[in-house]
């Protein structure tokens, strides 16, 4: 399709904010010749994050699990237009949307306003720190790629670092010590994913350092995964165990320096215990946080007033106290999870939304011009009046549509050693398995899931092939 088109004065302008799992999961169902689509994200491709944790250690490489959003873009039926841009600002008064680039390289305009007449807000969230000083400055966090590839770089700085000639042997204890704080699903794939590139590939390259290199991941709650079922949450412990992964639990992180990070410890007493953990690398996974143009448009609509983890919507998405906003994904507040689960199946249920409004238009313009009709061809009154009631049928079928309802498919994660955990929603009921077979069916689960056949072949590949020559530790 031409990119270059001119917006359609006859079609109402949907402008779209992200391109991650609700927004591409919208795009790919969403009719696009019902509406002048615009989408606007930071990130000109999807990142299909279930595999991000395996980047860090170089198990996949980062390309294989991220898809340009403009070969999205380029299947649909009519153009859409991308900007690379952050939103910035929401003006629901003025419907209009301030962008603003924030790459690298720009242009004489770098800033601008993007009108709309529907939008749907898909930015996601970012990590949550509490405020807790020194985590910024001297932490990791897990949620895009360059988070990713600069873990991969720290991890192999602390172990080359640790590897100098004469170094201390305390501080070779430091650089090796490799500090997880968060124990959901993002700390304890992350904690497996490194604990195997250690057994797999550091061991072996370099011996001299084996017996020093530690794991250590921290929960403030009595146990990890807590959204999993009790007895995969005793199988994940006990694989960490085995594993040699040291699980910290009851313990919450206070601060972090450059070097150390300040817990404290609720003994089994009662009492509290101040504890200082010297670290190489730290990673930081707490889950999620409100993005600031979330915040920003939720403190100036009443209706948000008491909503704290994001915009509350209604059982349409639609965002309470507006008409014309839909919110999906990991910025809505819908009464789930925030996964990438419940973010695509959001996006599907908006595409059929909006697919459904277009529709709808079209059906009641169809009929006003047929009843205008009526008068002016009395000899063709019947065979109209007919196809008025065929449209009217179509109408009622197209208008009822249910509101979105989120059907669980399980929780998968993978916790190390070739093993995964599964909470697998089965014929009504619930499975829960854990082990190497579950590790099989998370590598297929996850395969089928990738966006497309070039990602799936990609992340084959890059299975088998540190498989066969053990992973890559250039330090790039
Ligand atoms: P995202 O996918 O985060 O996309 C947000 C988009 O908005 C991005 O494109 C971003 O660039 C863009 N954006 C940000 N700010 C702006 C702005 N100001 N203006 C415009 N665009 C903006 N969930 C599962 O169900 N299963 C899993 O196995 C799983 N594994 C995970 C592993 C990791 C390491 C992580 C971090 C998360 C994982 N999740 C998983 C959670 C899942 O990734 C999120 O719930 C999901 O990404 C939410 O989708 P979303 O569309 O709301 O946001
Ligand atoms: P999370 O919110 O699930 O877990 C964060 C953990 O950090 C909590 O258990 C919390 O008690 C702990 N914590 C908070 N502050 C702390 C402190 N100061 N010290 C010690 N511990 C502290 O976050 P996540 O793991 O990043 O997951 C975010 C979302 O993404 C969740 O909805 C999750 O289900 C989803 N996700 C799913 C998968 C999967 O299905 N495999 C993988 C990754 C993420």
């Amino acid at each position: 399709p031409d990119n270059q088109v001119i917006p359609d004065p006859s079609k109402k302008t949907l402008v779209i904010l992200g391109t991650g799992w609700g927004t591409v999961a919208l795009l790919k169902k969403l009719d696009t010749e019902n509406y002048n689509v615009v989408v606007i994200s930071p990130r000109n491709y999807f990142l299909f994050t279930p595999l991000l944790p395996s980047c860090t250690t170089g198990t996949i490489e980062h390309r294989s699990i991220m898809e340009p959003i403009r070969t999205i873009l380029q299947q649909k039926k009519a153009a859409v237009k991308y900007y690379e841009a952050e939103a910035t600002k929401v003006d629901s008064e003025r419907k209009v949307i301030r962008i603003k680039d924030e790459s690298e390289i720009k242009g004489t305009v770098s800033e601008t306003e993007v009108p709309y007449d529907m939008l749907v807000i898909g930015v996601g969230a970012e990590n949550a720190t509490f405020g807790i000083p020194g985590v910024r400055e001297n932490g990791c966090f897990l949620k895009e790629i360059g988070d990713a590839q600069q873990i991969r770089k720290k991890i192999m700085d602390c172990v080359e670092t640790a590897a100098f000639k004469d170094q201390d042997p305390e501080e070779i204890n430091r650089l090796l010590h490799m500090v997880v704080v968060g124990g959901g699903p993002t700390g304890v794939e992350f904690a497996g994913e490194l604990q195997d590139f250690f057994e797999q590939d550091i061991k072996r390259l370099i011996p001299d350092i084996s017996d020093r290199f530690k794991v250590t991941l921290i929960e403030a709650l009595p146990n990890v995964l807590p959204s999993f079922s009790k007895q995969l949450i005793d199988y994940t412990e006990s694989t960490f165990k085995e594993e040699k992964i040291d699980i910290l639990t009851k313990t919450m992180v206070k601060k972090v320096t450059d070097k150390a990070v300040e817990a404290e410890a609720s003994k089994p007493d009662g009492s509290k215990e101040r504890i200082t953990l010297p670290y190489g690398l730290l990673v930081w996974a707490t889950g999620n946080a409100v993005r600031p143009i979330v915040k920003d448009l939720m403190t100036n609509i009443s209706a948000q007033k008491d909503s704290r983890r994001g915009l509350a919507v209604n059982e349409y998405l639609v965002v309470q106290g507006t008409r014309d906003i839909w919110a999906v994904g990991d910025c809505a507040v819908a009464g789930y999870a925030p996964t990438a689960q419940v973010a695509s199946q959001e996006g599907a249920f908006l595409a059929k939304l909006f697919n459904n409004m277009a529709k709808t238009e079209a059906l009641e313009d169809q009929i006003r011009d047929l009843s205008s009709t009526l008068n002016l061809k009395p000899g063709n009154a019947a065979d109209i009046a007919r196809q008025i009631e065929d449209y009217e049928r179509q109408l009622r079928r197209v208008k009822d549509i249910k509101p979105f309802h989120y059907s669980h498919q399980g929780s998968l994660a993978y916790i190390g050693s070739e093993k995964a955990v599964a909470d697998i929603a089965w014929f009504n009921g619930n499975v829960a398995s854990g082990g190497t077979w579950t590790y099989l069916f998370w590598r297929s689960a996850y395969l089928s899931m990738c966006f497309s056949t070039r990602n799936r072949l990609l992340v084959l590949n890059d299975w088998a092939k540190s498989k066969i020559f053990g992973r890559d530790v250039s330090r790039e």
